[in-house]
Parts: C-alpha cells; sequence; structure tokens
C-alpha cells in the first residue's frame, strides 16, 4: 500500500475521493456542462506517488488541487495534489458514457505534496500551481461551486471517509500536458500564509 507523508508519518489512504467540474472556468475550458449535484469519483491507493512521471505516448494533463487528509471524518490536514489526467482517453470515455478510471485511476495519477495539519476554515485555502517560474493555475475555495466544507459533507453523505483518506477538491482553469524535465512548483495558502509546497521535475 502506498503512503503519504503528514506531520511526520506515513498513512496510507484506502482511497482518494475526487471531485470534477468544481471551478466554473475550468469548466468552460474543457467545454463541459456545469453539474447540478459535486461530479464524484474515486482514485485507489495503487495511484498514489510522490513522483511526477509522464507516460510515453499519451497526452497527460497536470490538475492541480487542494487537497486534504482525513480523521476522524474531519479536515486534518492539507497538502497540494496533482490529479494527472489522460485528457484523450478522457474525452472518448466521456463522449462514450463509460467511466473514467482508464484515465484518472492508473498508477502514478496522484501525485501529492507532504500534508501539513490544518484546523482553520478550509475555504479560505487557495492554491497557485507555478510552471518553470510561471504562475499556471491560482485559485481558491472563492471561485469552486461547492467549497470544501461543503464538498466535504457531500462526500460524507455517499463514502465513508477512513483515517488516511484524502479529498481532491477539483482543479481550477490552466490545465495543461506533462513535458519531461518540466518543473513544477505547488503551493497551498491560507490567505496570503504559505502553508506547504510540493516540488517536483517530470521524469
Ligand atoms: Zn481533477
Amino acid at each position: 500500500m502506498n503512503s503519504v507523508t503528514f506531520a511526520g508519518r506515513h498513512p496510507r489512504p484506502s482511497k482518494i475521493v475526487c471531485v470534477g467540474r468544481n471551478y466554473a472556468a475550468h469548466i468552460e475550458e474543457l467545454g463541459n456542462a456545469v453539474p447540478s449535484q459535486s461530479v464524484l469519483f474515486i482514485k485507489p491507493n495503487s495511484a498514489i506517488s510522490a513522483t511526477l512521471r509522464a507516460v510515453p505516448d499519451t497526452v497527460v494533463h497536470y490538475e492541480g488541487e487542494i487537497s486534504f487528509i482525513i480523521q476522524a471524518g474531519h479536515i486534518a490536514g492539507v497538502g497540494f495534489g496533482l490529479d494527472l489526467t489522460k485528457r484523450d482517453l478522457q474525452e472518448s470515455l466521456k463522449n462514450a458514457g463509460l467511466p473514467w478510471e482508464r484515465a484518472k485511476s492508473f498508477d502514478g495519477a496522484a501525485v501529492f505534496s507532504d500534508f501539513v495539519p490544518f484546523d482553520g476554515d478550509p475555504d479560505g485555502l487557495r492554491l497557485e500551481l507555478v510552471i518553470n517560474g510561471k504562475t499556471v493555475q491560482a485559485a481558491g475555495g472563492d471561485l469552486m461551486l461547492t467549497r470544501p466544507s461543503a464538498l466535504l459533507a457531500e462526500i460524507g453523505a455517499n463514502f465513508t471517509l477512513c483515517d488516511g483518506d484524502l479529498v481532491m477538491t477539483g482543479t481550477p482553469r490552466g490545465v495543461g500536458p506533462l513535458t519531461a524535465g518540466d518543473v513544477y512548483e505547488g503551493r497551498i495558502f491560507d490567505g496570503d500564509r504559505l502553508l506547504v509546497a510540493g516540488n517536483w521535475v517530470v521524469e
């Protein structure tokens, strides 16, 4: 079982609950319809990775996301997550009305920074993703269709969140393809205060 790093410990999430289409500007960017309830999907433990890897001959998009680690049913910590997506494959699965797992749940499709303890207002968090020194994504709870506190309640009504499980809160606009050698820094802020950052070079 894969693990993540949280406050010096190494919990093993049983699952990652993800939300799609949670930022209006990203829905527009992909030409999707605005959902009437949150679009939820799950990545398995086997998708977790600390390294960021391109997939040969496949368009893999990064999606930077505010991510939470759960304990006792509540948010215990926050980290920066990358929801990697085989975009062309996802498009063809979506168009055929089929599940997305082949495009979203492959090994290495869920990349995380360390998680740090957090007990503030999750709706006030925001993220930045910087690639090769250029900010490509910057947004937070104020731009989400369903903010983290409401999202957690909606998820909890559908799936039991076990200790160590992770929640990814969706990506804002600015997604794009992984290219080997690119340098990534993902940051999570509470207001103006930097809480945690993750650094990767695409392999
Ligand atoms: Zn996503």
